[in-house]
C-alpha cells in the first residue's frame, strides 16, 4: 500500500510505459511522509530524470496532484508542493474528523480478523520505527494504520476520500506542528485498536474523534491577523 518500489516506477526503457497513476502515487507518498515538504519546487525535468520518465508524464501526474490540492501550479514558475493556509488546514481537518469518525464506526462493525491482524502489525511496526527514530517510516506506518481502518470499513468511496484527506492533513501538519512536537500518538492508536478488536462502534468512533482532536491541538491554527494597521504595526521600540 505504502511502498511503491523504485523499479515499479520504471527505469530506462520501461519508464515511458509506467502508468501515470503510479508516478502520481510515488510523488504523493513522498509528500505524505515529508520527503517532499510544503513549498518545495518540483521542476519537471528533475522529477522526470529522477524517475526515468518523460516530462509529459510528469506534467500529467503533477496536474492530477494539483486537482487533489497537493500541488500548486503557478504560471511561469512551475509546480510546488502545496503549502496549506490556516483556513485550508482547518477545512482538511474538519473533513477528516467527519470521514474518520464514520470509518472507525464502520470498521468496528465490518473489519475481518485479517484486517485487525494487519492493523496490529502496523501498530507494532510503527512503535518500533518511532523507537528507532526512523521518522519517515513511522509516519508512513501511522498513515497506513488509518488507511487500513478505512479499507476495512467496506466503503471504497469513503476510503478514497480519506486517502486525499490524509495527504492534505500531512501537509498541514508539516507546516503547523512545531518540529519538537511531531511524533507518535501511539497511545491513541492503541486505544482505538482495542475498541476495534472489541467490535465496539461507539467506542471506536469516540477514540477516533479524540485522536483527531489531539492531532488538531498540536497545530497552531489560530487565524492570522488580516489587514493590520501599517502605522500601528511599525510603531515599536527597537
Ligand atoms: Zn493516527
Amino acid at each position: 500500500m505504502s511502498s511503491i518500489k523504485k523499479q515499479d516506477v520504471g527505469q530506462g526503457a520501461a519508464g515511458p510505459r509506467v502508468p501515470v497513476e503510479k508516478i502520481r502515487a510515488r510523488l504523493q507518498e513522498a509528500i505524505d511522509i515529508g520527503r517532499l515538504p510544503p513549498g518545495q519546487r518540483l521542476p519537471e525535468e528533475r522529477v522526470a530524470s529522477a524517475m526515468s520518465i518523460s516530462r509529459a508524464r510528469v506534467r500529467e501526474a503533477l496536474s492530477q496532484l494539483a486537482q487533489l490540492g497537493l500541488v500548486e501550479l503557478q504560471a511561469n514558475r512551475g509546480a510546488f508542493v502545496a503549502r496549506p493556509s490556516v483556513e485550508e488546514a482547518r477545512h482538511s481537518w474538519e473533513a477528516r474528523m467527519v470521514a474518520e469518525r464514520a470509518l472507525a464506526r464502520l470498521a468496528a462493525e465490518r473489519a475481518s480478523d485479517d484486517d485487525r491482524a494487519e492493523m496490529r502489525r502496523l501498530l507494532t511496526s510503527e512503535q518500533a520505527a518511532w523507537d528507532e527514530g526512523d521518522i519517515p517510516t513511522a509516519v508512513g506506518l501511522s498513515r497506513d494504520f488509518h488507511r487500513t481502518i478505512a479499507a476495512s470499513a467496506g466503503n471504497p468511496v469513503l476510503a478514497e476520500i480519506l486517502s486525499n484527506l490524509l495527504s492534505r492533513s500531512a501537509l498541514s501538519q508539516a507546516v503547523y506542528v512545531a518540529r519538537g512536537q511531531a511524533g507518535c500518538l501511539c497511545d491513541d492508536h492503541l486505544e482505538l485498536m482495542t475498541a476495534l478488536e472489541a467490535k465496539d462502534p461507539d467506542r471506536a468512533e469516540a477514540m477516533m474523534a479524540a485522536h483527531i482532536d489531539n492531532m488538531i491541538s498540536r497545530m497552531d491554527l489560530a487565524p492570522l491577523p488580516q489587514d493590520v494597521d501599517i502605522e500601528d504595526a511599525l510603531r515599536f521600540d527597537i
